[in-house]
């Protein structure tokens, strides 16, 4: 496994296997691997003949409040792993590699940016966009690999790729949980013990509209109030938001029917979490 820093050199890297015919799975990440981050790298090792992962904290996703300076990282451990699953090369591009002064272009994709976690975090998907534009641009991926755990982002992209026209085909792996239930996640390392187990209630929330829903239930307002009522119960967590919209498009619903996405953001102590289910009601 091939650790590169530099732009340049990635590209230069990249324009050798596909001379040689080699297909390139890719999968972005902001690194402090865990089973998640490895099941989508599973994906592109079975499916591709280079894995290329990049490692990247990307300054311009996270707001002025947020957690840029403390997000955990362990580049050495997570290469130990990424080279244990078969990636080929690690792209670990410093600020001002991807960031170069007098840099100034944006993606600004409208509309599905505005709701659910990109109206609590203002830029956020600006910066998602940009920094994944750039690393397609980069990495020239055939298959780019994500996890439904972002399902907002999911949809984000997919609809960058369509409207830029970017040669790349977007593969989405679903949520990998701890045995509990939680949704794995780097930030979960925030977590104290009593929060630890606190944040299974996004889980149990979830579960339970899953399970009103499977008995008849149809009706967003009152599957919200359930999420509610639930998360209401548990001290360390408060609501940002919980929200039910159609799967494919954001847009809002008020009967349940079709492709669903029911949507949580919510905070433990300090640490905002996020999970997600996608309910097929015919
Ligand atoms: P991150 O490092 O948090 O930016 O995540 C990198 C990629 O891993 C994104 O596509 C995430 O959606 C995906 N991912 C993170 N957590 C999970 C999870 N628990 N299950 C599946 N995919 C995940």
């Amino acid at each position: 496994m091939e650790i590169v820093k530099s732009v340049k050199e990635m590209k230069e890297l990249i324009l050798e296997q596909k001379a040689l015919g080699k297909t390139i799975g890719f999968v972005p990440t902001m690194g402090y691997l865990h089973e998640g981050h490895i099941s989508l790298v599973k994906q592109a090792v079975m499916s591709n003949d280079i894995v290329v992962m990049s490692i990247y904290v990307n300054p311009t996703q996270f707001g002025a409040n947020e957690d840029l300076d403390k997000y955990p990282r362990d580049f050495e451990g997570d290469c130990k792993l990424a080279e244990k699953e078969g990636v080929d090369f690690v792209f670990f591009p410093a600020n001002e590699e991807m960031y170069p002064n007098g840099y100034n272009t944006y993606i600004n994709v409208e509309g599905i940016t505005e709701v659910l976690c990109g109206a609590v975090r203002p830029g956020h998907f600006r910066g998602v966009c940009t920094v994944v534009a750039k690393l397609f641009n980069i990495v020239m991926p055939d298959v780019a690999y994500f996890g439904q755990k972002d399902a907002q982002q999911v949809i984000v992209i997919k609809r960058m790729v369509s409207d830029l026209n970017i040669n790349v085909k977007v593969e989405v792996c679903p949520i990998v949980r701890e045995a509990d239930g939680l949704a794995m996640s780097s930030r979960n390392s925030y977590l104290k013990p009593d929060e630890r187990s606190a944040a299974i209630v996004l889980y149990r929330a979830l579960s339970g509209v899953k399970r009103l829903i499977e008995t008849g239930e149809s009706d967003a307002g009152r599957l919200k109030e359930h999420i509610y009522e639930i998360i209401r119960k548990e001290k360390l967590a408060s609501i940002e938001y919980a929200e039910i919209r159609n799967a494919e498009d954001l847009s809002d619903t008020q009967n349940i029917k079709g492709n669903v996405l029911i949507a949580l953001a919510v905070k433990i102590g300090k640490t905002r979490l996020i999970d997600n289910i996608i309910i097929n009601n015919i």
